[in-house]
Parts: C-alpha cells; sequence; structure tokens
C-alpha cells in the first residue's frame, strides 16, 4: 500500500463504532472514524425538552430526503420511498429510521438492555426439536457459529463498562429471589440495583404475580445510582427518542468514544459520508472513499484496516455500493422486529410521562421454547410493562381508533385518559427467508447520487401468529390491571424498519452462505470487517442493542489481538 492516513479507517461511530474504536485506540492503533452526522456537545442535550423537534421532527435522526430507504412486499411490487409514520395507529415511535451522529442509535435510545436466550443461539436446532425437521421448510434459518456460553464473558463487559441496572435471576445456575428465573446463567451481579419502579408497575405486577407469572425488573442500561463519573437518572422522561442531560443513560457516546479520544489515538471526521470501500478487486480494501459534507467535497483515507460500523441497512449499502457481493450473500437473510403492542387506560392515574420507559418489569413465561408447542406458536417474546416517557403528542399517536383526534372532543379524551394510560409490549422476530431481502434500488437515488437500499419485506403469517398470542395474553393481563379499555396494534403492522434490523451481512464460517466470519471479517476482502447486528443468522425476541455490544466486545478484543499491536507505529 502506497499510501496510508491512519491504522485504521472505521465507518459509523455508533454504538458498536464506539466501543471498536476506544479498544483498538487503547491498543495503540491510530484511528480515523468517518461518522456521517455531527459531533453533538452536552450543552444541546439541556435544550433537548421539545417534542416536536425530536419525536415529531426528527432532530437527531436523518430524513427521507438525504437517506431514502425503499420498501416492497414482494418482488412483483415497485419499492417506494418509506415514509417514516404510517397507519391507522400510526406508530411513529416504532417506525424509526437508523440513527445519526456519534453514539448513533445509543444516544436516543430507549435503554432496554435483554441478553438473549440460550435457545436463542441454537434457534434452528430448537425449532427442529419443537416441531420436526418440516418446520425450517421455506427459510434459510442456521444456528450461531456460537453459543451463548461464548458470549456470556462479553455480555458482562457490556453491562459492566456501559452500566446496565437490574437484578439476576441466574448466577451461575442458582435461581435467584427477585430476578428473571428463566434468563440464561450469568457470572456476575447487574453493576447496579434496578431503577425506582414506574407507578404502571404497581398494577402490572400484582396482576401478572396473581396469574402465577413471574415479573423481574427489564435490565436497563440507565444509571439507578451515580456510575463511573455519570450521574443516576433523575427520571426526566424525555429518554426514549432524547439524549439523556444528566448522561445517566449508556450511550458510546459518554462513555467509549470519550475514553478513545483520551488516548490521543481516535481521530472523528464528522459530518463524514462514507460512499464506498476502496478495494482492488483482488480481495484488499485500501480505505474509504466519503464525501465530506460542509464542502461537499469527494475524499478518501486509506489505511491497512477497514471497519464498516454503519448499522445492518448501511453496512450492506455500502457493500453493495463498492460491488463487495461475490457470493450473492449480502443483503439477503434480512430480519426485523414486529412489536406487539397493548396500549389502555385504568382508573387511576399512571402518569405515562414521568421517567423511561424501561423503568418496568417484565415476564418471560411466555418466551421462546417456554410456550407450548400445542399452542402452534413458533417463537414467543417476553410481556413488557411499557412504563413511561410518553409525552402528549406521542400518546395521541398511539390512540385507538375511534378515539377523537382533533376538537373538544379530543380535547376531553385527553383530559380524562392522558394521565390514566398503560401499555405493553413485545417483540417477535421474522426467520430468515429468500423471498426477504435488501438490495440496491434500481430507480432511487439519494442527493449523492448513490442507489437507496431496497427492503422487500412483508409479514409473514406465522409471526402474525405469533404476535396474537402474545395480544391475548397482554389482553388477559389487562383486563386482570382493571383496565377500563385497551386497544392492539395490528399483528401484521405497516413498518419494515424497525432500528432492530439484522441478517443482512450474515456470519458463519462457510463462505458460500454467510458473508462474514463470527468476528465480522469478510470472506471477500480480507482486511474488510463488517461488524454489528447485520451478522445474526437469526434473531432473539429481546432488544439487540446489549447482544450487538457483546458481539462487538468480542470483535474489538480480537482485533486489538490480531491488528493492534502489528498496525500501532506503522502509521506513526
Ligand atoms: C428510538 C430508538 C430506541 C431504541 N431502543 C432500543 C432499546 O431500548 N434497546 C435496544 O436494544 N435497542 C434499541 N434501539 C436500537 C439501537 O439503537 C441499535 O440496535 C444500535 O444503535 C445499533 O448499533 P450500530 O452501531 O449497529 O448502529 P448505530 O448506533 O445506528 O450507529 C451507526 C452509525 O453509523 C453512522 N453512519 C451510517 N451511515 C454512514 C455512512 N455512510 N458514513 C458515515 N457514517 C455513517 C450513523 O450516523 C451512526 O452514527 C433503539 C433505537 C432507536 C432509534
Ligand atoms: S429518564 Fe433518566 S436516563 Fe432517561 S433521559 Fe431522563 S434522566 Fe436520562
Amino acid at each position: 500500500m502506497s499510501r496510508q492516513d491512519a491504522d485504521v479507517v472505521l465507518v459509523g461511530l455508533g454504538a458498536v463504532g464506539g466501543v471498536i474504536a476506544a479498544e483498538l485506540a487503547a491498543a495503540g492503533a491510530r484511528v480515523i472514524a468517518l461518522e456521517k452526522g455531527a459531533e453533538y456537545s452536552p450543552d444541546q442535550d439541556v435544550r433537548k425538552f421539545d417534542e416536536l423537534r425530536y419525536e415529531v421532527r426528527n432532530a437527531i435522526t436523518p430524513g427521507m430526503q438525504s437517506d431514502p430507504i425503499t420498501w416492497r412486499p414482494d418482488e412483483r411490487s415497485v419499492g417506494c420511498p418509506l415514509p417514516w409514520q404510517v397507519g391507522p395507529l400510526s406508530m411513529g415511535p416504532l417506525f424509526l429510521p437508523p440513527s445519526l451522529g456519534v453514539g448513533g442509535g445509543s444516544i436516543h435510545w430507549a435503554a432496554w438492555a435483554f441478553r438473549f436466550r440460550e435457545a436463542e443461539f441454537r434457534l434452528a436446532t430448537t425449532l427442529e426439536e419443537r416441531f420436526g425437521k418440516d418446520i425450517l421448510d421455506g427459510t434459510t434459518a442456521v444456528d450461531w457459529p456460537y453459543d451463548y456460553d461464548e458470549l456470556e464473558p462479553f455480555y458482562e463487559r457490556a453491562e459492566i463498562e456501559l452500566g446496565v441496572s437490574g437484578r439476576a435471576g441466574n448466577l451461575n445456575g442458582e435461581t435467584q429471589e427477585g430476578g428473571n428465573p428463566f434468563e440464561a446463567p450469568r457470572r456476575s451481579e447487574f453493576p447496579m440495583p434496578p431503577l425506582d419502579p414506574a407507578p404502571t408497575d404497581t398494577p402490572f405486577v400484582a396482576a401478572v404475580k396473581g396469574m402465577g407469572y413471574h415479573p423481574y425488573p427489564a435490565p436497563a442500561a440507565i444509571n439507578s445510582e451515580p456510575y463511573r463519573g455519570r450521574s443516576a437518572c433523575t427520571y426526566c422522561g424525555f429518554c426514549r427518542d432524547y439524549a439523556c442531560h444528566v448522561g445517566a443513560k449508556a450511550s458510546t457516546a459518554v462513555t467509549h468514544v470519550p475514553a478513545a479520544l483520551a488516548t490521543g489515538n481516535l481521530e472523528i471526521r464528522s459530518f463524514a459520508r462514507a460512499t464506498e470501500v476502496i478495494h482492488d478487486g483482488t480481495g484488499t480494501a485500501q480505505g474509504v472513499r466519503y464525501i465530506d459534507l460542509p464542502s461537499m467535497k469527494e475524499r478518501e483515507v486509506h489505511a491497512p484496516l477497514v471497519i464498516l460500523s454503519a448499522y445492518a441497512l448501511e453496512n450492506a449499502r455500502l457493500l453493495l455500493a463498492s460491488g463487495l457481493n461475490e457470493n450473492g450473500q449480502v443483503g439477503r437473510n434480512f430480519i426485523t422486529h414486529n412489536f406487539p403492542f397493548l396500549v389502555g387506560t385504568l382508573p387511576e392515574y399512571t402518569n405515562l410521562f414521568v421517567g423511561p420507559a424501561v423503568a418496568s418489569s417484565v415476564v418471560d413465561d411466555f418466551t421462546s421454547e417456554l410456550v407450548d408447542p400445542a399452542e402452534g406458536v413458533l417463537w414467543g417474546g417476553p410481556i413488557v410493562n411499557f412504563a413511561g416517557d410518553q409525552q402528549p403528542i406521542e400518546a395521541m399517536k398511539m390512540a385507538g381508533a375511534g378515539i377523537p383526534r382533533f376538537g373538544p372532543e379530543f380535547k376531553e379524551w385527553m383530559r380524562q385518559n392522558y394521565r390514566r394510560l398503560f401499555s405493553m409490549w413485545s417483540e417477535r422476530a421474522s426467520l430468515p427467508r429468500p423471498e426477504y431481502y435488501v438490495d440496491l434500488d434500481p430507480k432511487v437515488r439519494d442527493p449523492f447520487g448513490q442507489p437507496a437500499l431496497r427492503i422487500t419485506h412483508d409479514w409473514h403469517d406465522s409471526v402474525a401468529r405469533d404476535v396474537e398470542f402474545i395480544l391475548a395474553r397482554m389482553k388477559e393481563i389487562g383486563t386482570e390491571m382493571g383496565a377500563t379499555d385497551m386497544w392492539t396494534f395490528p399483528a401484521k403492522p405497516p413498518y419494515h424498519v424497525s432500528t432492530h434490523e439484522v441478517g443482512t451481512h450474515r456470519m458463519g464460517e462457510d463462505p458460500t452462505t454467510s458473508v462474514v466470519d463470527s468476528y465480522g471479517r469478510s470472506h471477500e476482502v480480507a482486511n474488510l470487517y463488517v461488524v454489528g447486528g447485520g451478522q445474526m443468522p437469526t434473531y432473539g425476541a429481546y432488544n439487540p442493542t446489549l447482544t450487538i455490544w457483546a458481539m462487538a466486545f468480542r470483535t474489538a478484543e480480537h482485533l486489538a489481538r490480531e491488528h493492534g499491536a502489528r498496525t500501532a507505529g506503522v502509521a506513526a
């Protein structure tokens, strides 16, 4: 290589990129991170209490004008650019674009920080054991290349370094009182006790206990007490969709990026939009081409190691835009989450606008392999009490059909019901199928002349069946809580982007059926790593980010071992 600007060039300094940059910088490698969004200053966060600006006008998320994504249900249809808010229940909060700026999605996430269950690492085998060999017909589901035990130390590291509050339910195989009795074994207790529960948690816990279920406090990547120099949560209620103004919510913007900068080995190039991996067509990457947005000039960074950590969708788009798809597997195996959601009202005040949504309890009694196969449910999911950060505009978007949306009747409805709302949610992943994938849209381009990503996906009947099952259980719980009204979201919702997309650059040891190895190293280009949820071959029924972080720590340690010492100093 003739030109070398750094030891590593990394694209996307979000949840994954922040962790990897910190590890490599600490190992002595000189890292240049290209980030298409801003490097936010902390004083921006204290001005955040503005629902219109953040929740409705997407102040810190990309818009369709700059980052179009098209969607079609099947190959017979033409992809149309996604509006970000659709449907009778409008589902705004669940129908979100990928994130933007240093910290990525970890800035304004809700901070549910679940581990996956053991069975979710061997989902294909588990389904076959429960339902017989034919159950996987029509899918491309395979087991992960490693199991839960391999990832456990990295889960632990993520919980400690990012800061997760909760209560263990299974310490080294011993069931713990008050925790989740169904969780996979953990080596250590959470670094912090659970958050203070929100008002709706009292009736939720009473109801589910009375029904014989096993509630436990949701694991939250939010400080329940001062932790590692960061403040405890103030229960401000502007949490999901907003940055944390006191740094209590885990974000690489307040944890790993500052640590990486402190080494002197990380250079952040913000407003730098990567367009292409530069490669010689024979298995070696030279660097990354990008547009410097302030000047609109095209530039290049050259380095012996290239890492894409730009989220599952953009990672795939960049590979395809760079002509890196030798085996045709890039973009295949797209999976996303469907969120069964119940909203309703209780007789008492619930004040759902206070505190983070995650200050709540969960039951895992209907999750994955715990549901009786006779129910016909392929994969269940947790039922989570959604307990806070419900500001008025979003609350209105959650209102059921028939509820007035303007005028005096609307005002009266809000007056009577806004402070009495409660809700529950769950997650159900689709299985990877050949007919669901992402590729480059042949017609729609972004303002920089690059093809938009096109998603071909629809909700399979098997997913809808599982969702109906969970919604029915939620209704039973709501009735037990004394609900005065309840409504649910459709089992086949209108959204196909949920910020929980995975599978698009599947990991595996077989280079003909996967894109990267278990560390994220490209099968096609030896010095290129593609890291994040896109590596997951199948999906759990839980929010992905703690698992994505655990995977990123595993990759980061591998990279520091393999490349940190080797490249450090080369470019000095
Ligand atoms: C509102 C919201 C709530 C969420 N709540 C939860 C939750 O409670 N629990 C959970 O587990 N997960 C949650 N998530 C999902 C979570 O944010 C993602 O799983 C996580 O951020 C993915 O990490 P990542 O590093 O792969 O992508 P990101 O964190 O999105 O980082 C990708 C980065 O790459 C940058 N980038 C993209 N394209 C380019 C390019 N071409 N050039 C340069 N830079 C680029 C982006 O600007 C971004 O900074 C939530 C997400 C949102 C938006
Ligand atoms: S609710 Fe807590 S963690 Fe969330 S933004 Fe407010 S202070 Fe931060």
